[in-house]
């Protein structure tokens, strides 16, 4: 027998996420999206942060000594969730926008009368980075209880060179207070700044020759972001800022195709982009560059949900025609939830995705966009452990009985965190 740190025994579905050719990296696409690679009851073995064996409980609990047992109650176990699209860093809550939301008005209405991204922009400008990286944290350790393992945070509510320095730093502190990976994402083309609301010109000239070579210099992002929408920035406005944020060696994400189908996606494939986010008004020649390339489509279905507006994006059409389909939070004052269960269940009754297909689309396909080499969202040997223990029979449960959390325990980085 050899001695382990962790056994997870007894889930009565453990689900690998190992593909239907044995794959345990990559993109899952069409029909291979559906495939949660089940060991009926599943036992994981894990040592040193990462995964030594998975297999039925019987062989793996007579194959290795555990310094920590953990019963899962014949609950499923199932990776983290990863969640590739938060605004995890700003202060200033907008609750008080709900008011007006159900007045009837829209996105663009309520930030032309004060509220959005304006709003929390003049908030996080007045808060220092220690704040927001301890607001930062709490959040983050509020994902974990939902059983997020790994995450992106975004700058973008500074929207000058010092706020958004400021914020990326309170990632980078943030990251040494919770258990999670955390990937940071400079995204100063969140919005134009208030100072150059009529002509950005100025703001995307500093961004490119200025904040983000700091940002490179320093370390500070993974990943450079921009919103591609109406009345914020077109793809030409923002194709030099994010071609020389490729020069420097940063990956790319895009806010694409959310109210007006601007050919972000089209645009995103063309910089290969390792995302596209949104995609709510994504046209079928979006769709069709997407299938095409490597560049995920990240859906979040709890934006039409916190806006009130009854368009999701054609999920089910993009999985038939090819693209990866992942699933993120959007995290932000707009969309005050952290919790990727919910996320995978308002996939599958807003946007039709089968609870299969939603799970692989938050853990695999998540893990994919955001760092395809580090085997996130699988559980096979060699890959992180990662994964959580839930309070429900089967995979399809998890999907079906919506609004409550399942998690009930968390591994995250080899360390058993009971909730
Ligand atoms: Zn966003």
């Amino acid at each position: 027998m050899s001695h382990v740190d962790i056994v997870v025994a007894n889930a009565s579905e453990l689900l690998t996420m190992v593909g239907p050719d044995g794959e345990t990296h990559g993109a899952r696409r069409g029909a291979a999206l559906g495939h949660v690679g089940v060991i009926e009851d599943g036992a994981v073995a894990i040592h040193d942060g990462r995964i030594v064996a998975t297999g039925p409980s019987r062989d793996i609990l007579a194959s290795f000594d555990a310094g920590t047992l953990v019963d899962a109650k014949d609950g499923v176990v199932m990776p983290g969730f990863v969640d590739t699209h938060t605004h995890l860093v700003w202060a200033g809550s907008r609750a008080w926008e709900l008011e007006w939301k159900l007045q009837g008005r829209t996105y663009r209405e309520i930030t032309e009368a004060g509220g959005g991204i304006p709003y929390t922009v003049k908030e996080t400008r007045q808060a220092d980075p220690d704040h927001l990286a301890a607001l930062a944290a709490e959040r983050a350790r509020d994902a974990l209880h939902h059983g997020t393992t790994a995450l992106e945070a975004k700058s973008g509510y500074g929207l000058d060179e010092l706020s958004e320095l400021g914020q990326l730093e309170a990632i980078r502190m943030a990251r040494g207070r919770i258990h999670q990976r955390l990937y940071a994402t400079y995204l100063g083309a969140h919005e134009r700044p208030p100072e150059h609301r009529d002509d950005p010109t100025p703001y995307l000239d500093e961004m490119r020759t200025s904040t983000l070579p700091k940002v490179a210099k320093r370390g500070l992002a993974t990943f450079c972001d921009a919103f591609v929408e109406k009345g914020v920035y077109s793809p030409d406005e923002v194709r030099p800022l994010l071609i020389e944020a490729k020069r420097l060696g940063l990956k790319v994400r895009i806010h694409a195709d959310e109210f007006n189908d601007l050919g972000g996606a089209a645009f995103a494939v063309d910089l290969g982009a390792a995302s596209a986010d949104h995609l709510l008004s994504i046209s079928d020649d979006g769709i069709e560059a997407l299938a095409g390339s490597d560049t995920v489509a990240t859906l979040l279905p709890l934006v039409p949900y916190a806006i009130r507006d009854p368009t999701y994006a054609p999920a089910r059409k993009m999985v038939e025609r090819g693209c990866i389909v992942s699933l993120a939070t959007d995290f932000n004052p707009n969309v005050p939830c952290l919790n990727m269960g919910f996320v995978v269940q308002q996939a599958v009754y807003a946007m039709g995705l089968a609870p299969a297909e939603a799970l692989v689309a938050a853990t695999v396909n998540a893990g994919h966009s955001l760092d395809p080499e580090a085997g996130l969202g699988v559980l096979a040997p060699g890959h992180p452990a990662d994964l959580v223990v839930t309070d429900q029979a089967t995979h399809v449960h998890l999907a079906y009985a919506f609004g409550r959390n399942h998690v009930r325990a968390v591994v995250a980085g080899g360390r058993h965190i009971p909730l």
